[in-house]
């Protein structure tokens, strides 16, 4: 058996209290004091994966190199550790239920009567030691998705009892995160909703080992002995973590609070060094000493919730650092963008990114939008469906092919400059059925993009069906608007430029998934540079 540690992180009183940032955070301290650490996330749905999720529900769909599409927490792991993930780090009901039900019909079970207890938990045990298992890690951290007390969770909440039990205290730990709200008639923070949750995990038989208080007030001494004493943990396993500007501040913010020592001591375990948080801390001085001050529009369909373009934002703050330059996003709905208000909208703005997207609502918007920044020198950045529309809209204005379209919007129009995958015409069923993960782009020399990536061949994660029209080649693409980037197999076109232009990238890839802390993303530095080089020419 491995010597992996396992800590579990489970979530009270209401959901959206930030699990992940504090998992993330949690595993940046653990590894800069050289620990090995990975985060596993376990969803409570039905769904297989969150790839047939509408954004609505559940924000933006992150995917790894290995082609998983999933949870966009994974986003804040890699971010925050710089590592990757993949299909491993995320689990839901769903996929452990297929397998369950794969086993069943394969007669594995002998008979048994399959059940939620041992099958179904058994499943999830198993998956819970998977990367554990490999012997990689020292630590692996599994947030569990969603709120103790909630139907869905039990199987989860009972694993975690089970594996606290079979692998024992010293080799496991359950950090509960919960919400301590104000009361502003009274002007009070209220601990017992926070009781009554520990209460609810400990009718499952676990105890909370550490207990971290989401608090928009500093909590007091006397509060904090309080909760100690009524949740059943020592005082010092009592952590504030109190609402901050950025989420990138939340580490150091725990770091302050001792998080990492209590867990450290309560596995047993001696810090490998002292904490390296260097280049973190050198990053944080950098996002909150800008020297300059950006607006970039983001023109998307979903742009009411903010989580549907979680990568990008995080990318344009990374990138933002990179130029010592603050980003303020301007979100523009898609469908409410129109030749009316296109200048009001657009001439105050110093770069424009058109967001990935499924579907014809609102495309026609997003055509406009890049017609003005094609034409007004405004830098852009096209993303999956950003880049398609690019194309669409070149070959309707320049080109002359009138109504344009992809065929993903209109299955029999005249010029489908855009066109269903021939891989993807087979494909019936919607679930993990797209072009997924990490494929390989050859770069034209001297292009934008391999000025901006400094490389011949890169790497990027993708998820679409649709691709350029080899065919519309010719016809389209000249001195002016060129492919700066093709799949070496199969010529699939991945990035596309307009050269009559100050930097406007389309990208058939998703770029925003590859930015870290450490590592901004290249096209988005680039992307931003040529934004502030507007910005302060005008
Ligand atoms: N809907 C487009 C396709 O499937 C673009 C996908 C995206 O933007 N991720 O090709």
């Amino acid at each position: 058996m491995s010597n992996t540690k396992y800590i579990f992180v489970t979530g009270g009183v209401t959901s959206s209290l930030g699990k992940g940032i504090i998992a993330a955070s949690l595993a940046k301290l653990l590894q800069s004091q050289n620990f090995k650490v990975t985060i596993q996330k376990f969803d409570p749905y039905i769904n297989v994966d969150p790839g047939t999720l509408n954004p609505y529900e559940h924000g933006e769909c992150f995917v790894t190199d290995d082609g998983a599409e999933t949870d966009l927490d994974l986003g804040h792991y890699e971010r925050f550790l710089n590592v990757n993930t993949s299909q491993a780090n995320n689990v839901t009901t769903g996929l452990i239920y297929q397998n369950v039900i794969e086993k069943e019909r394969k007669g594995e079970f002998l008979g048994k009567t399959v059940q939620v207890i041992p099958h179904i938990t058994n499943e999830i045990k198993d998956r819970m030691r998977l990367l554990g298992d490999l012997g990689d890690y020292d630590i692996i951290i599994t947030e569990i998705g969603g709120t103790v007390g909630d139907i869905e969770s039990l199987p989860y909440i009972e694993s975690v009892r089970q594996m606290v039990w079979e692998l024992g205290k010293e080799n496991t730990l359950v950090i509960h995160l919960t919400l301590i709200p104000f009361l502003s008639a009274s002007g009070e923070l209220k601990t017992k909703p926070t009781q009554h949750s520990v209460k609810t995990l400990m009718e499952s038989g676990i105890s909370a080992d550490i207990i971290v208080c989401r608090t928009e007030h500093e909590l007091s001494e006397e509060l904090r002995e309080k909760i100690a004493l009524f949740c059943n943990v020592k005082r010092e396993a009592v952590i504030q973590s109190i609402d901050v500007d950025t989420i990138y501040d939340v580490p150091l913010k725990m770091l302050e609070e001792g998080l990492d020592t209590v867990v450290l001591q309560r596995l047993q375990l001696k810090p490998k060094q002292n904490h390296d948080l260097k280049p973190w801390n050198a990053f944080l001085k950098r996002v909150r000493n800008p020297k300059n001050l950006i607006k970039i529009g983001l023109v998307g369909k979903y742009v009411e919730l903010q989580d549907s373009y979680k990568s990008i934002l995080e990318s344009l703050i990374h990138a933002g650092v990179e130029n010592e330059t603050e980003i303020s996003v301007v979100y523009l709905h898609s469908e409410h963008l129109d030749s009316k208000n296109l200048d009001t909208k657009l001439g105050p703005l110093d770069g424009l990114i058109v967001a990935p997207g499924f579907g014809e609502r609102g495309i026609e918007g997003k055509i406009m939008a890049i017609s003005y920044a094609r034409l007004n020198n405004l830098p852009f950045l096209g993303i999956c469906l950003g880049m398609q529309m690019a194309v669409i809209e070149y070959a309707r204005n320049k080109v002359g092919l009138k109504n344009a379209n992809s065929t993903e919007m209109v299955s029999n129009c005249k010029y489908p400059v855009i066109d269903l995958m021939e891989s993807q015409k087979s494909v019936i069923n919607k679930g993990g059925t797209m072009r997924l993960g990490s494929w390989d782009c050859k770069l034209t020399p001297n292009s934008k993009s391999a000025i901006a990536y400094q490389k011949k061949h890169i790497n990027e994660r993708h998820r679409h069906r649709y691709e350029f029209n080899n065919e519309f080649s010719d016809k389209i693409f000249d001195h002016d608007f060129i492919i700066s980037g093709t799949n070496p197999e199969t010529g699939l076109v991945e990035i596309i430029e307009y050269n009559c232009h100050p930097w406007f990238v389309g990208v058939q890839f998703h770029p925003e998934y590859k930015s870290t802390v450490l590592k901004p993303h290249p096209l988005f530095k680039a992307f931003v540079k040529a934004s502030l080089e507007k910005n302060l020419k005008t």
